[in-house]
Parts: structure tokens; C-alpha cells; sequence
């Protein structure tokens, strides 16, 4: 059953990272999800039982859609707990307290960049906005960080999560949009809960800005990714549109439920340990025969990469 869902409002962001994720894309538009597949959405919300929380992320910063308020309060109303995963440059005061007057359960400030040379949306403006948030925000709703370390390094941000007082820290040890080396240090991400894909697993489901539904984030988007140091072309996969058909009937489609029995018992070869082929480097087919989606050479099910 779906446990946590993740809605994408919008693609477009107003920085302009190095390393962002949109750097890689190819054949993907930018775009705002609008009010009728919001509608669709909330529909789906108000009637699922089971569904604890709703992310407002994606790929893009959440807090320039203009209903960013509404759409927090409208699902706070619906008895979820609802969070947001931001680059904070936006957060003013004004916002801060609107959202958490709107019952924001838990915000997540993205600082994939804290320890590289693009440091420069790490600014004084972001510190500040984070240090108020931390200061109104109360009991009801809680502040985490998100981190990318591929350096093995995390002496820092410890110390960084204590300073600004952090609820919550989420620790990844790589980032399949970039290259890395592989060494002794990073292989050791591999193996750890290798074959568990957090997303699947754990009852989630993604929804693109456009209402195309995901299994995952690595799915939502025609992506250029990387397997340590080599270049891979992730397709995106939709298992249907909020548009077209209710979400309830796609979560429960025939197709949808065999994918994920089959990414629950992990029915793909390890291909982060194995260069045996070229399959590993389009995520179309493999050598058990799975057509795409293969998830063989995921990061995110093999521990490397974690998402909040
Ligand atoms: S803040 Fe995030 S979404 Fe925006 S440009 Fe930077 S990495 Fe990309
Ligand atoms: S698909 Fe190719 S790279 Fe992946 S495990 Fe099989 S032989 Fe190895
Ligand atoms: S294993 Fe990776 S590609 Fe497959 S569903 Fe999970 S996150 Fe997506």
C-alpha cells in the first residue's frame, strides 16, 4: 500500500547549480503542475487511509509555485503529515511563517553543495533563513538537512546539523548525476542493503510536475546518470497519468504492482559489480531478460544514494 507520496509542483528552479540534477537531463521539458492535476491528486489524498506523508519534491525548488500555502495547508487539512524539500534561498520570514502556519510537518533544506567549490547558494541569506525558520517553527513541525558526501567526510556536518540545531540529517555518499572514482572508498558504498530500492520498499510514489507516476525519483526524468566514472541514460518510466486515470487505479494496475514485486525481491543482476556488457549503461534490458525499467545498476538500491 502507499505509504508516502512525493509530488514534484514544479521542475524549474531559481539557482542554477553546477551540479544540479537538470544539468543532465535529455528531452525533458520544465514545467508547473497545475490545478486540475492538483485536484486529482488531493482527491486521491483525502480517501487513502494508509497514506501517512506527502513530500512536496522533486527535481526543482517547491517554494516558487505560487500556491506553495495552499497546497500545504490542503493536505495538512487532510490529516497527512506534509513536508518540503527546499534550497532555502526563498525562505524569508514571510514564508516561514506562512508554512508553518499551514501545518508543514517537516522541511528539508537541500545542501548537496556545502562541501564543494559551487558553494555559492551556501550564502549568509540561506543561513539566515534557515536560523529564523528554526526560531518560529515550534514543536509541530521539524527542520532537517539533506547531504551528499562522496568524500567519506562527515566530521562536518555533524558539527554544521548542531549549529543550526537539525531535527533530522539524511546523509547520502554519492550522487549518480556526477562521476566518481572508483577506489577502495567508494566501492565501500556498494553492498551495504544492497537490492533494496528505499522507494519501492517503503511505499512511495512520485508524481511529475506534468501527473506522469513514478516509481521513484531516478525514474521521474530522462536522466544522464553515472556509474562510478561511466555515463548512463536512464529513461524516464510513467506507469500513467493522473490526468487519464485516477491514481488509485495506476497504483493498482496489473503493471504496476508486478514492477514493484519484482524490485521488492530484487529480480535484477548487480551491474555496479559487473562490466559483462553494455546493458548496464541504458536502463532498457538486461541479462535476466527484465525490459525497462532494470534497476540493476541503481545506486539508490544499492545504499549509495539516499533521499529523505
Ligand atoms: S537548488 Fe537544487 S534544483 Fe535548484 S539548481 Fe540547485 S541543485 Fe538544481
Ligand atoms: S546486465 Fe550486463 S553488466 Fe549487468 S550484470 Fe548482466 S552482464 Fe553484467
Ligand atoms: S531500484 Fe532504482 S530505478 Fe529501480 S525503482 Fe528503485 S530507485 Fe527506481
Amino acid at each position: 500500500m502507499m505509504k508516502k507520496l512525493y509530488i514534484e509542483l514544479t521542475s524549474k528552479c531559481n539557482l542554477n547549480c553546477k551540479t544540479c540534477f537538470r544539468n543532465n537531463w535529455f528531452d525533458e521539458t520544465e514545467g508547473v503542475m497545475n490545478d486540475p492535476v492538483l485536484q486529482k491528486l488531493y482527491g486521491y489524498i483525502d480517501s487513502a487511509d494508509k497514506l501517512e506523508s506527502v513530500s512536496l519534491s522533486g527535481i526543482g525548488e517547491p517554494l516558487l509555485h505560487r500556491n506553495i500555502t495552499e497546497i500545504v495547508r490542503r493536505i495538512s487539512f487532510a490529516g497527512k503529515k506534509t513536508e518540503i524539500i527546499t534550497n532555502a534561498s526563498l525562505l524569508d520570514e514571510n514564508t516561514s511563517a506562512k508554512l508553518i502556519n499551514a501545518g508543514l510537518s517537516m522541511l528539508w533544506v537541500s545542501l548537496d553543495d556545502a562541501h564543494t567549490e559551487s558553494a555559492d547558494r551556501f550564502s549568509e541569506k540561506v543561513l539566515n533563513n534557515i536560523k529564523y525558520f528554526n526560531k518560529i517553527k515550534g514543536s509541530s513541525c521539524k527542520l532537517g538537512f539533506a547531504f551528499v558526501v562522496e568524500n567519506g567526510r562527515t566530521d562536518k556536518i555533524y558539527e554544521f546539523a548542531g549549529k543550526y540545531d537539525a531535527d533530522e540529517i539524511n546523509i547520502s555518499g554519492a550522487i549518480p548525476y556526477r562521476p566518481l572514482k572508483k577506489s577502495c572508498e567508494t566501492k565501500k558504498l556498494l553492498g551495504d542493503n544492497a537490492g533494496y530500492c528505499p522507494f519501492v520498499s517503503e511505499g512511495k510514489c512520485f508524481i511529475k510536475w506534468n501527473g506522469d507516476v513514478s516509481p521513484c525519483i531516478q525514474l521521474l526524468h530522462n536522466t544522464y546518470t553515472y556509474l562510478f566514472e561511466e555515463k548512463r541514460k536512464v529513461f524516464s518510466y510513467s506507469f500513467g497519468n493522473v490526468s487519464e486515470k485516477s491514481l488509485d487505479e495506476i497504483w493498482n494496475s496489473k503493471e504496476y504492482k508486478a514492477f514493484r514485486e519484482k524490485v521488492i525481491h530484487f529480480e535484477f543482476p548487480d551491474c555496479t559489480l559487473c562490466d559483462g556488457c553494455d546493458d548496464r549503461l541504458e536502463n532498457k534490458k538486461d541479462c535476466l531478460f527484465n525490459d525497462m525499467p532494470t534497476c540493476g545498476a541503481c545506486l539508490w538500491a544499492q545504499n549509495a544514494a539516499r533521499c529523505p
